[in-house]
């Protein structure tokens, strides 16, 4: 492709997101010399929130999500990547140079890695926010085991996955359906099906209960732990007008290589809803900025006459 610039782009990466994916990608560009910029936003890395990781690979005993996403953040800052605290807010990346818009600036690059993550629908009821990681999780396949022949609630709004490996680990399970489910057949012995209206979580250090009515009487239910299995919610939407493909559930689409439909950008971790784990977004992080690289390279070549 023959392509003409009118100016060299500030960076030669802009990475969004400083979540693992995006610091993964950041640390791997910027360790290979290439200029590079990791913009982080004011809502925090789902990693922040995890109290205890246990399934990431080296570290035996566990690592606090905080601590976790410190070291990596350090390791990207030792390889020389910028970085700059502001929420992005369009994106224009049609063109060969792209151009990302924060409240304060457009700033231009070659490529630009997307690593903006995930929310979650919450319940918003009292207890939810301040037993985050003391009882409350989101996540079946990491916090699961913690609950090994325990006591818990899953509160979802469809038939969760979760519940099945959930029910191989924990004793008991109510099941909380947020809307009406068709009925349900053939579930574990250990899982007992509820239509309440969920009040509160409660307890003192850590969750203890839940605070239920059922056919309008309040009463409150014993559990050591509540899995909250809601819908995902992308944070995609300023992602859609730029014209990133995106699927019926907000993800972002993906090749192998972490290519989107749009050449010079690619997406990792999260937001391309491949896995939802430490693991899969870094790993996604580093194939995103390999080819970030390799395409970068090419575009040198083209543009070696062009720009200096
Ligand atoms: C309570 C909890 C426990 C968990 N436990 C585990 C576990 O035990 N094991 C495990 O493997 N995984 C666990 N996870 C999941 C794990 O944290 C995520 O899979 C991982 O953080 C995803 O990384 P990411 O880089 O894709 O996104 P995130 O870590 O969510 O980072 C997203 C980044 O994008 C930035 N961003 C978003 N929008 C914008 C914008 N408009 N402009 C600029 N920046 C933006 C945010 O500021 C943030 O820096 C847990 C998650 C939670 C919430």
């Amino acid at each position: 492709m023959s392509i003409f610039l009118s100016e060299k782009p500030l960076y030669d990466v802009i990475v969004i997101g400083a979540g693992p994916a995006g610091l993964t990608a950041g640390m791997y560009c910027a360790s290979m010399g290439f200029k590079t910029l990791v913009i982080e936003g004011s809502q925090p890395s789902r990693l922040q929130l995890a109290e205890q990781i246990h399934n990431y690979p080296g570290f035996p005993d566990g690592v606090s999500g905080f601590e976790l996403l410190n070291r990596m953040r350090i390791q990207t800052l030792k390889a020389g990547a910028e970085f700059r605290r502001e929420d992005v807010v369009a994106v224009d990346l049609l063109s060969p140079v792209k151009t990302v818009i924060t409240r304060s600036e457009s700033i231009t690059a070659f490529t630009v890695i997307i690593a903006i993550g995930l929310g979650k629908r919450k319940l918003n009821i009292e207890g939810e926010d301040r037993f985050l990681g003391l009882g409350i999780s989101y996540c079946a396949l990491c916090d699961g085991p913690l609950y090994k022949d325990k006591t818990i609630a899953l509160v979802s709004d469809e038939f969760p996955g979760d519940l099945l490996s959930l029910s191989r680990l924990a004793s008991k399970i109510y099941f909380i359906p947020l809307n009406p489910l068709e009925s349900i057949s053939g579930l574990p012995g250990n899982v007992e099906v509820l239509n309440v209206k969920i009040k509160a979580i409660t307890g003192v250090n850590r969750v203890e209960g839940l605070r239920i009515t059922r056919n309008g009487i309040e009463e409150t239910l014993q559990v050591d732990g509540v899995f909250i299995s809601t819908r995902n919610i992308p944070f995609t939407s300023i992602i859609a007008k730029s014209g990133v493909e995106i699927d019926e559930r907000g993800c972002i689409k993906v090749g192998k290589d972490m290519a989107t439909n749009i050449e010079g950008v690619y997406a990792a971790g999260d937001c391309t809803c491949g896995g939802m784990q430490v693991a899969v977004a870094v790993g996604q992080g580093a194939v995103a900025a390999i080819n970030a690289m390799a395409y970068i390279h090419q575009q040198r070549k083209e543009l070696k006459s062009i720009i200096v």
